[in-house]
């Protein structure tokens, strides 16, 4: 019965689990910001390339003005939209990427149709657009967005080099439909598996946080009892003891066990036994106080701790614990059964090490099973 220096409270506090990152939604809405703002230096930057076609005679200026202006126009509200938040009133994705990703194949090919000599070049910012989303997009979405950028793109080449034959020639564009028909393609399976191993990934990363929940609970909790553990008490004790070092305040410790709790198991099994337990630990939350701790200390052992409690009152609470179990009914285990404890109660005073006050409570359990069990003794 009675207890050894308990090791928990010599150690050290765990080391605490690293916290995940404070305000996980406001470093996304930066990010799809930031990613945002990437996209419009994009645009901005083909904008400047086309004024310069313009300046050097390679675009006519009307289209190239309304390309330029719309351009813009959409990754401003684009950008506007992510920035303010407003975007995921309209989508669960905040960066609405699959908007964008569309927006962006629709003026691609817009620049395909009006920019003839460098419609070559802007096949490649037909890729951009696909890697774009390729991170975010599911494979579905991925898919999509290649064949709607493949279909644009052909149905463009064939309607240029129908009615602008020169600058559009067929056999150039046949070419071209041919790259565009392999680039796109091998990008979308790339988007495709992306998007899998995304899948998976984001699987593990649920099953890892489930599994990461499960031992922190367990590292804390006594499973049978759902009370701390004695290695969490322990380190809750360590906490206190400090505060009570600073403010000089008493704290009462009080060691419980249950009085012949072995015949309970041999006369009704483990699984009674245990049931014994749960209920017991059950009746001993409601009669403590906000700051009060319990924890199971071992098999049908608990230990109570109460700062700013001086030992009187730590009585007074095994007094009514008592009463409490008096009342507490076992008949489903076996007609008529009843459970009783005995209980150690000291003084615990500020700076005294831990330990020793834990021994001294443990010696008056002891006492209190030899003077004939279901009574309190005060170390
Ligand atoms: P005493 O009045 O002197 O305290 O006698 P006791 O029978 O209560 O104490 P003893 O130390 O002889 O026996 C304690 C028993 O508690 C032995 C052990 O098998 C049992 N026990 C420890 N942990 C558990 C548990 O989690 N579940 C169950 N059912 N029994 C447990
Ligand atoms: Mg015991
Ligand atoms: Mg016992």
């Amino acid at each position: 019965m009675p207890t050894s220096a308990p090791a928990a409270l010599s150690a050290e506090p765990a080391e605490p689990i690293e916290a995940p990152a404070r305000h996980p939604a406001a470093t996304r809405a930066r990010g799809a910001a930031r990613l945002t703002l990437l996209a419009l230096a994009v645009y901005g930057l083909f904008a400047g390339s086309v004024w310069l076609q313009v300046r050097l005679g390679l675009m006519a200026a009307t289209p190239a003005a309304w390309y330029c202006a719309v351009s813009l126009l959409g990754i401003g509200v684009f950008y506007g939209l992510v920035r303010s938040g407003l975007s995921l009133r309209l989508s669960p994705d905040r960066s609405m990427t699959m908007a964008q990703s569309v927006f962006g194949v629709l003026m691609t090919t817009w620049g395909y149709a009006i920019d003839a000599p460098l419609r070559g070049a802007i096949v490649a910012i037909m890729l951009l657009n696909l890697v774009w989303g390729m991170f975010v997009l599911s494979s579905r979405q991925a898919l999509s967005l290649c064949l709607l950028a493949l279909g644009l793109l052909a149905a463009t080449m064939v309607w240029k080099s129908r009615t602008d034959a020169l600058n559009y020639p067929p056999v150039i564009e046949a070419f071209h439909f041919f790259f565009c028909a392999v680039l796109l393609s091998a990008m979308s399976m790339l988007s495709i598996s992306m998007g899998r191993l995304r899948h998976k990934l984001t699987t593990r990363t649920a099953a890892l946080q489930a599994a990461l929940e499960k031992i922190q609970t367990l590292a804390r909790v006594d499973e049978l009892t759902q009370l701390h553990n004695r290695r969490h008490l322990g380190e809750l004790l360590a906490v206190e003891r400090n505060r009570q070092a600073r403010s000089g305040q008493p704290l009462t410790m009080i060691m419980l066990d249950l009085d012949h709790f072995k015949a309970v198991n041999d006369s009704h099994g483990h699984a009674a036994g245990d049931t014994v337990l749960r209920r017991f630990a059950a009746s001993i939350r409601p009669l403590l106080r906000g700051g009060d701790l319990v924890g199971r200390w071992g098999g049908e052992e608990f230990l109570l701790v109460m700062p700013g409690t001086p030992v009187e009152a730590g009585v007074e609470l095994v007094q009514r614990l008592r009463q409490v179990l008096r009342q507490l009914a076992f008949d489903d285990i076996a007609p008529g059964l009843r459970m009783s404890f005995s209980a150690g109660v000291t003084a615990c005073a500020p700076g005294e090490p831990t330990h020793l006050a834990v021994e001294r409570a443990d010696r008056a359990l002891y006492r209190a099973k030899a003077e004939g069990r279901g009574r309190t003794a005060i170390g």
